[in-house]
């Protein structure tokens, strides 16, 4: 199939050929065609699918065919969770829309948010933005969501995790009632399915990959390792394997930190990402790993939530996560847009019943193996580790965890600022 086919006009095709796309992907094979019928969507797709202009596209496409309005109050609605994810959204409207008379701006927190007013006031068509700073603005009369035709819900199962549920009901209340709904979720809890009855009107599904399954691509592989030699494993699978782009996940800040100075010292080019680290510091980060100064980046699952880093070979799991559907959004980090790739997971005996839990959700049963000299310790406790060390299971978002913040009123602005400025 070309994207020919997919009914999108000129301009578009013209952009899509510039960015140096040949084929649709399954997604956007799927969700392209409904979306311009003026259909609702629940998508089930994660990052790395071609998700972002499965809807971008035709949202341009229907917002160009409209005579634009001198005022050009915003139409389309992108609800992003995180900042990072928010501007990786902006770039793409950007590159999409070159050949198109559409205006688009993007608004998160943790900025100054003058420039962001200053560019509402001009006009924008299409609105991206995070949730806390969308509301802080709304209700300063900044921005009027009165005209909304389209709002795009992006990574909605990441939005309930980071207790933006309440944040989501009040934009709802601002936007008109009267519009096309698009939902984007890698993982479909009850939450997600309730959230989504109550936003979409009769949708059309379409899904990448099945619901909660692992990229078929994907070569998963579980490494048992004593707790205490995990680092001294990562270091000879990077070295040996010499790996140039590895994305590692911790469970804490403070595991990522560690890890990424035993990195240093070994002499592998690291760097961490994490809630404690400035806007600065992580996108820095990120431009190192992107261009390949930096091979190996340490996150924390909120932090690396949404990055767009093409084609990455390699996800080493240094602890596997409590919450099995994060193990699905780690490993969804390679094997993108048909590329193949690895997920590594070291797992000693305490994250055993994780491992139980995250085999049972994908449905199968990852491949073992163990390095000599690295063995797992025969006398370790298979007891969990103690799970407040990283994310609750809880979806409370002022639940302790290592990545949140703990505001007691979760509606407040300011709550809600400290929040968006921690991820
Ligand atoms: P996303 O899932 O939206 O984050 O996209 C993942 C990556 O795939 C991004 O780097 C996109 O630029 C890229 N991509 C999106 N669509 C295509 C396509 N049809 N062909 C090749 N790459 C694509």
């Amino acid at each position: 199939m070309s994207f020919n086919s997919l009914g999108l006009s000129d301009a578009l095709l013209k952009a899509i050929n510039k960015k140096g796309y040949n084929t649709p992907s399954p997604i956007q094979q799927k969700a392209i065609p409904p979306i311009l019928e003026g259909k609702d969507v629940l998508a089930s797709a994660q990052t790395g699918t071609g998700k972002t202009a499965g809807f971008t596209l035709p949202l341009l496409q229907i917002l160009s065919e409209q005579t634009t309005q001198k005022r050009r109050p915003v139409r389309a609605l992108i609800l992003t969770p995180t900042r990072e994810l928010a501007a990786q959204i902006y770039d793409n409207v950007k590159e999409y829309s070159e050949f198109l008379d559409l205006r688009s701006a993007v608004i998160f927190g943790g900025v100054n948010q003058k420039p962001q007013a200053a560019q509402l006031r001009q006009g924008v068509d299409v609105l991206v933005a995070t949730p806390g700073r969308l509301l802080d603005l709304c209700n300063q009369g900044l921005l009027s969501l009165k005209q909304v035709e389209i709002f795009v819900l992006d990574e909605a199962d990441r939005m309930l995790d980071m207790g933006f549920l309440r944040d989501i009901e009040k934009i709802m209340t601002l936007i008109p009632a009267q519009r096309q709904n698009l939902m984007f979720s890698a993982t479909f809890s009850k939450d997600i399915k309730k959230l989504a009855h109550g936003i979409l009107n009769q949708p059309v599904h379409v899904e990448a990959t099945p619901e909660n399954s692992t990229v078929d691509v994907i070569q998963q592989k579980v490494y048992r390792v004593a707790k205490g030699k995990k680092i001294g494993l990562i270091i000879k699978l990077i070295s040996d394997g010499n790996w140039k782009q590895v994305l590692v996940f911790t469970r804490t800040k403070h595991g990522a930190n560690n890890l990424t100075k035993k990195l240093i010292a070994a002499g592998i080019t690291a760097a961490a990402i994490h809630g404690n680290k400035s806007q600065g510091a992580r996108t820095k980060a990120l431009a190192g790993f992107k261009d390949g100064s930096i091979r190996v980046m340490v996150a924390t699952d909120i932090a690396a939530r949404g990055l767009d880093i093409p084609l990455l070979p390699h996800v080493i799991n240094f602890e596997i996560p409590n919450i099995s559907e994060d193990y699905v959004h780690r490993i969804g980090r390679t094997g993108r847009a048909g590329a193949s790739g690895e997920a590594i997971s070291l797992v000693s005996a305490d994250e055993t019943t994780f491992l139980r839990d995250i085999q049972k959700l994908i449905g199968i049963k990852i491949p073992v193996e163990i390095v000599e000299g690295f063995e797992p310790d025969p006398n370790a406790s298979t007891e969990p580790i103690n799970q407040s060390q990283g994310r609750s299971r809880s979806r409370n978002p002022r639940a302790k965890t290592g990545d949140r913040s703990s505001n007691k009123s979760n509606s407040s602005n300011s709550g809600r600022r400290s929040r968006e400025r921690r991820r």
